[in-house]
């Protein structure tokens, strides 16, 4: 059962022509809208009839040929992989892109884009980096009128709020499924294996969110009911800097077969941006936009007052009882890289031990990264 899961989740994840969407939009003749990570409004896609698409680069599995002309070299892979994907066709079943305001590759990509498709819908998502709700707050709603128009022009249905409001029901019980395999990875890190939980909740990316919640539940069904899996004696980690560019599967299998169990991570964030269930009274477009100025986790993309950065991490190593921090980063990631030092201040301020390393999505050699994570969960356990 979970292996049936978990495979089939992988060949989600691996099908980069996106074969599971074209049916979809077979079957219901409705817009599919792709979206690069970390946050879209995907209750306001839902509610007007849209398949939102997430995508975060094409991992190991594609050659890049004519992505690779568009970028300088210090940049990371990701957008690089997108362009291919675009450039191939393998996207040409998804009728707008949207592009949310992460750091200044995804800007840039996102007028690559419009130049380069001109017959699609492209939007570049600004959001603010102002929380106050007659500042930051009228610019967002603002912007999300803009997109419902936008995706109406492409054959969406006209924004509902009753729609929205049923819809933000939908997307808050996906987000509890997903919270409660966080909490029970970190309470029983041997029964969900995050290169298992990491396919689940990535294969979600491409799925209408209705069939990606039976996956969940059945998921953490399986996994509560598998008595063979037993604990091993691992140094418990939490995994940050993955929030965009993804690591290959290998090297979330390297970790942890070197030693670690990941108790929490960043990984596919786009599931966990908001943290608790967006209200359900009241207007909901505003309730969208409250949920993102005020209940949206920490992140390298949001403004965060210096003196706290570090600390919502140092708070979820201990909620988690992690022994240790992994700051595993895609190379040339600005965000993740210029916030890493800050991060680090307060890690080692909490006396938490750390290490870091950096990867593409396509690295292929594990070995060095085995090792050193390796002798991290070795010390740990040793004399922490
Ligand atoms: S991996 Fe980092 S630098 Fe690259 S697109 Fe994502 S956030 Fe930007």
């Amino acid at each position: 059962m979970i292996d049936d899961l978990v495979k089939r989740a992988e060949e989600r994840c691996r099908d980069l022509r996106l074969s599971s969407v074209r049916a979809w939009k077979e079957k219901t003749g409705m817009p599919a809208v792709g979206y690069l990570p970390i946050w879209v409004p995907r209750e306001l896609l839902h509610a007007q009839g849209v398949l939102p698409v997430g995508l975060v680069g094409a991992g190991q599995d594609l050659e890049i040929i004519k992505g690779d002309a568009y970028y300088q070299s210090y940049i990371c892979h990701l957008p690089r992989s997108t362009i291919e994907l675009g450039l191939n066709g393998s996207l040409d079943c998804l009728d707008g892109m949207l592009f949310p305001a992460i750091c200044d590759v995804i800007r840039n990509l996102s007028g690559i884009w419009k130049m380069q498709f001109p017959d699609k819908y492209v939007r570049y998502l600004d959001v603010p980096q102002c929380f106050e709700r007659d500042i930051g707050g009228t610019f967002l709603r603002r912007e999300l009128e803009e997109l419902a128009e936008g995706l109406e022009n492409i054959g969406a249905r006209p924004l509902d709020l009753d729609a929205l409001q049923q819809s933000i029901l939908v997307w808050n019980r996906q987000r509890r499924a997903v919270q409660e395999l966080y909490g029970l990875r970190s309470e029983q890190p041997w029964r969900v294996p995050t290169s298992e939980l990491y396919l689940i909740l990535r294969a979600g990316l491409v799925m209408p969110v209705e069939e990606h919640l039976s996956m969940l539940v059945s998921y953490a069904d399986a996994v509560r009911a598998d008595d063979e899996r037993r604990p091993m004696d691992q140094a418990r980690v939490v995994l940050t800097g993955s929030f965009c560019e993804q690591p290959p599967l290998g090297l979330i299998k390297t970790l942890e077969r070197s030693g670690c169990y990941i108790v929490d991570d960043d990984f596919m964030q786009v599931h966990r941006w908001i943290k608790g269930p967006i209200a359900d009274e009241g207007d909901p477009l505003d309730n969208l936009v409250d949920a993102f100025l005020h209940d949206a986790i920490d992140s390298p993309t949001r403004y965060i007052d210096e003196g706290d950065k570090g600390r919502e991490l140092v708070e979820r190593t201990r909620a988690n009882r992690a022994d240790g921090v992994l700051f595993c980063a895609p190379s040339f990631c600005d965000p993740a890289l210029l916030d890493q030092p800050m991060a680090v201040a307060a890690i080692e301020a909490a006396g938490i031990p750390w290490t870091g390393f950096k990867y593409s999505e396509d690295t292929g050699q594990f070995q060095v990264i085995r090792e050193q994570a390796g002798t991290f969960a070795d010390s740990i356990k040793l004399w922490s």
